[in-house]
């Protein structure tokens, strides 16, 4: 026999179990959403960690390359040469944009503070890179592409301000320089006028290991059309400014945009404040139409800091005869750079080859060393090879006076003379 309840009050019953799974299922999904929403920052802030941690150096070992490890050997005669230059300097890399603290020692990349020390170097200009165009090359660069810079913030974990800010980027740069500085107990010095310049030049007469490091910005996209900002990056300290990099911007054309036009109102605006500051411009990058525009206007210093020539390497970013005229007759420096798409894939003999024909043309005075160390780019060497090219020099018959102007002796001279 069994108990029949009768009809109504068996569904009845039906929909409670019913109602009770529904009940029960709503509380498991709430549960886990309750979980899921507190764990979830928690996940992914452990998952940015992580990434930030191992990523950055992942990224720039594939970037910064050399094409042979240290250490270097070279003659006795180059070694002996290269130890007893006095001043031995550099007008470009863009260590800064990378995620190492330049205070320490790092076996990859191509500077920092302790890689200067070994190798003697008592001077580097530090650029400020901001934008790069995705697909960047030589020929032509919309600044609607894609910015690179962006993702390398954000997986750096940089501060959120640098994020979407092209000035906060800057002079977060230069923020970076002023702690590595502080960091390396004051060992580097950075050098915003010519009294930091004498004081670096009067304490490497006792010790060796004090170097100098100068603020450079590599496109005036970073002033983000705000001529207020041009103020902003001198107070943090920036004494060296190019117009353009990759692609044109408010400022003027760039030697790889698409119009590669001269500079714009606002161009010249800026131009009138660098002068006010007397800031370095620096030519490389330019189209040639902005470069034609700041000879004509710009009665500042001007150099080109990182460069090669159209007379033994053909290219967009190179300069021409006409151009390294232009700049003698400015009193101006050709900083030489490293890398095949400067000077072609020779390596160091075609570094020492760009550095002979401005020699031969305008006179060794305005050769200097413009490496575009930590630029993205592949370079014979790290820093701490910069005795290879003493010995290139010597085979392409450079004398000892000459060597010296070129390592670092014109640039010394150029900065004692009109650095503020
Ligand atoms: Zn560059």
């Amino acid at each position: 026999m069994s108990l029949q309840l009768p009809l109504s009050l068996r569904e009845g019953w039906g929909e409670v179990a019913s109602n009770f799974h529904y009940f029960y299922n709503s509380f498991l999904i709430l549960l886990v959403m309750k979980s899921f929403l507190t764990w979830t920052p928690f996940v992914l802030l452990t998952l940015y960690t992580l990434f930030i941690i191992i990523a950055p150096p992942i990224v720039e070992k594939q970037k910064n390359l050399v094409s042979s490890p240290p250490p270097y050997s070279v003659s006795a005669e180059a070694q002996a040469l290269y130890d007893q230059l006095d001043f031995v300097g550099d007008l470009h890399c863009d260590a800064l944009l990378w995620d190492r603290q330049l205070h320490k020692k790092y076996d990859y990349g191509h500077v920092d503070f302790p890689r200067m020390q070994e190798s003697n170097v008592a001077f580097q200009a530090f650029t400020i890179v901001t934008k790069s165009p995705q697909g960047q090359n030589f020929n032509q660069n919309s600044g609607e592409s894609m910015d690179m810079i962006t993702p390398l913030v954000i997986g750096q974990g940089q501060r959120p301000s640098t994020w979407f800010s092209l000035v906060n980027r800057a002079t977060y740069q230069c923020m970076k320089l002023k702690k590595y500085a502080k960091k390396s107990g004051n060992e580097c010095i950075v050098i915003t006028s010519k009294a930091d310049f004498q004081t670096l030049l009067e304490k490497r007469k006792v010790d060796r290991n004090i170097i100098g490091g100068m603020l450079g910005v590599e496109g005036a996209h970073c002033l983000e059309g705000d001529i207020e900002n041009v103020e902003e990056i001198y107070t943090a300290g920036v004494r060296m400014m190019g117009p353009a990099h990759f692609f044109d911007n408010e400022v003027g054309g760039s030697a790889h945009g698409i119009e590669k036009g001269g500079l714009s109102p606002f161009g010249f605006e800026v131009l009138k404040k660098m002068q006010e500051n007397n800031m370095i411009m620096d030519i490389a990058h330019s189209s040639e139409a902005v470069i034609q525009d700041i000879f004509a206007n710009y009665t500042g210093p001007i150099l080109t800091s990182h460069t090669g020539v159209d007379a033994t390497y053909p290219s967009l970013r190179n300069l021409s005869d006409k151009e390294l005229r232009q700049l003698a007759d400015r009193d101006g420096l050709v900083g030489i750079a490293f890398f095949p798409g400067a000077v072609g894939d020779g390596g160091v003999p075609a570094i020492i080859r760009a550095m002979k024909h401005v020699k031969d043309l305008i006179g060794v005075d305005y050769v200097a060393l413009g490496s575009d160390f930590d630029g993205s780019v592949q370079t014979p060497f790290d820093v701490t090879g910069l005795p290879l090219l003493v010995e290139e020099m010597l085979k392409q018959g450079f004398t000892h006076a000459e060597i010296e102007a070129v390592m670092g002796g014109n640039l010394k001279r150029f900065l004692l003379k009109y650095l503020p």
